[in-house]
């Protein structure tokens, strides 16, 4: 496995998920100078209904927005991995607490066209980094259209009303739950899940994302 790490490493070097430079010997994830100078939130927002707060790493500016368009519309799946290590380090500096870990789930039509859940993968990397499982507790009913065409807050929440179902929820019941999402704007997605979840029996829900938008109504 290492050989083949090695050989992969060889033919396609790893680069900056974020400016695209290749990484010196001695970075891993991410380059030195996107690690001192990207954008970090330092804290948690609270934008929207239904959730404690929300988790994020970097505000949505510059390099983020462009790593983050790579790795949902240019097959730059691998992102996840990275992304889901920052997240992670985020939550464990902050000594956030919960007991099952989810994620946002999109559309069966959309996943036929990305050919990835870019959520669940991102998911699946804080879950491996924190010892914990990751569990699929909602899935998308409706295919609505992105949230990214919606001018308003009020527009963005009527996009996503009843947008989503729960799955097992008797894995959920009564516990605390962590969601992941990439990006939060204003909070309509992330807020209609938690509903969903709240209503279905979960004890409370905290939110974690990669990247935050500097205000509520900017994408
Ligand atoms: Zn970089």
């Amino acid at each position: 496995m290492k050989l083949f790490a090695w050989l992969l490493d060889l033919v396609y070097p790893p680069k900056c998920p974020f400016c695209g430079k290749l990484l010196g010997k001695d970075e891993s994830d991410l380059c030195g100078k996107c690690r001192k100078d990207l954008p970090e939130v330092g804290g948690s927002v609270k934008r929207g209904e239904n959730f404690r707060q929300c988790w994020s790493v970097y505000y949505y500016e510059d390099e983020v927005i462009d790593s983050i368009h790579r790795f949902k519309f240019s097959g730059m799946q691998q992102y996840a991995q990275v992304y889901g290590r920052l997240i992670a380090m985020t939550l464990l500096r902050k000594k956030v607490e919960f007991d099952i870990l989810t994620w946002v789930p999109i559309s069966k039509k959309r996943r036929r066209t990305r050919g990835y859940e870019q959520t669940r993968l991102i998911a699946k990397t804080v879950a491996e980094e924190l010892g914990c499982d990751c569990v699929p507790t909602l899935r998308k009913v409706r295919d609505n259209p992105p949230q990214s065409l919606q001018k308003s807050a009020a527009n963005r929440r009527g996009n996503v009303l009843n947008a989503y179902q729960t799955v097992h929820p008797e894995r959920f019941r009564g516990r605390r739950v962590l969601l992941i999402d990439d990006i939060i704007t204003s909070g309509a997605t992330l807020g209609e899940c938690s509903k969903t979840l709240l209503m279905a029996g979960a004890a409370q829900v905290e939110c974690a994302t990669l990247a935050v938008t500097q205000n509520s109504d900017k994408k």
